[in-house]
């Protein structure tokens, strides 16, 4: 059971990526708080206070299936994450990808590259390093002589909302089951792509509709999920298809909204809240395999539904994105204990 780069293909993987310090947490007076010391495992040096006021350091020591370091690249973060769940997709599961963490943690660099801000940016994040494997394996002549294609999607949800990001329009789709469970986003486009080109440009699209309107980069995507898939199509008489969803997640301190003073923010901060805990219930329940499966607690994991039934086939993989800064311990060791239960069976 090893892929091509010797890595174990389970049912679920769980990940940390810590990012390094930025330049203003540099200049602050805040500290690097957390040391990796081993591939698969993280150490949070968290600084007290003792009822008399002197300092002391607690340790929370966490072991994970890998821990990437501030060193580490997108690529090889890539290899150890997203790689492996190519496969699947051409196995003809469904694999899915996320990336969890606080706002400004790391995830849509992780997902979307250093700045999507133009179409050679985007070639540096996961979405873009899957579509060139995706289009690697797509073009082996047994591929091409079935007629394989490949499609590609990106949607956003935001509260309860669904939102195509690859129309200008950014239209409101609405989401819908038929009688044997099936989830449909109705009138999502699923565009047709040929090369990785066609691909980056789809995703320089999606994030800019993504992101506008917004005073800040953060303001608004920190609220919503994005959703970026690749599907695999094959002629019907040869069987199933398979997907690779990678999901772009809110910021999980906005689920933490829900004191907020402005109902909007309050409700919002619910429906994050909400839709994080049923995704951790649903992930669980695909690790254990159980038949109870409690994708309609939210829109998200309704829409992700195929993520998590059809067995075996299936595999994902959480990435969990940390600030290294001090000043950021609360939330980072919220994020870790998220991804802790994640595995926990
Ligand atoms: P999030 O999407 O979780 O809110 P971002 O991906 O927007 O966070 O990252 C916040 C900032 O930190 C951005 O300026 C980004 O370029 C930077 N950053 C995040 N991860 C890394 C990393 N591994 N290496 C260098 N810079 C990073
Ligand atoms: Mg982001």
């Amino acid at each position: 059971f090893l892929d091509p780069h010797g890595d174990f293909v389970q049912p679920i993987t769980v990940c940390v990526r810590k990012r390094p310090m930025s330049r203003r947490e540099n200049n602050s007076k805040n500290m690097d708080i957390i040391t990796v010391p081993t591939a698969d495992s993280l150490i949070v040096h968290e600084l007290r206070l003792k009822v008399d006021l002197t300092k002391f350091l607690e340790h929370h020591k966490f072991r994970f299936d890998y821990t990437f370091d501030e060193e580490c690249s997108n690529s090889l973060v890539y290899d150890h994450t997203a790689r492996p769940l190519i496969r699947t997709m051409f196995e003809g599961g469904n694999a899915t990808c996320f990336a969890y963490g606080q706002t400004g943690s790391g995830k849509t660099h992780t997902m979307g590259g250093e700045f999507c801000g133009k179409v050679q940016d985007c070639g540096t994040g996961i979405y873009a390093m899957a579509a060139r494997d995706v289009f690697e394996e797509v073009s082996r002549p047994e591929y091409r002589e079935l007629g394989a294609k490949i499609t590609c999607s990106f949607f956003e949800i935001y509260g309860t909302k669904v939102f195509d990001l690859l129309h200008t329009d950014k239209p409101l789709l609405r989401v819908l089951e038929d009688g044997r469970q099936q989830v449909v986003v109705v009138g999502l486009r699923e565009m047709p792509v040929t090369k990785v080109d066609d691909v980056l440009r789809l995703i320089e699209l999606g994030n800019k509709e993504r992101t506008s309107g917004q005073t800040s980069a953060n303001a608004k995507s920190s609220r919503s999920h994005a959703v970026f898939q690749m599907a695999l199509h094959l002629p019907d008489s040869w069987g199933p298809y398979g997907k690779c969803s990678f999901v772009d997640l809110a910021g999980n301190e906005r689920g933490a909204d829900t004191q907020s003073a402005d109902r909007q923010t309050r409700l919002e901060g619910a429906e994050i809240n909400k839709s994080l805990l049923a995704l951790k219930e649903c992930i669980r329940a695909l690790s254990r395999q159980s038949s109870h499966l409690p994708f309609r607690g939210s829109k998200l994991t309704q829409v992700l539904r195929d993520s998590f039934v059809g067995g075996k086939k299936n595999k994902t993989c959480m990435i969990a994105m940390i600030s290294p800064s001090m000043s950021c311990v609360e939330h980072t060791l919220n994020t870790l204990r998220y991804a802790d239960r994640v595995k926990e069976l």
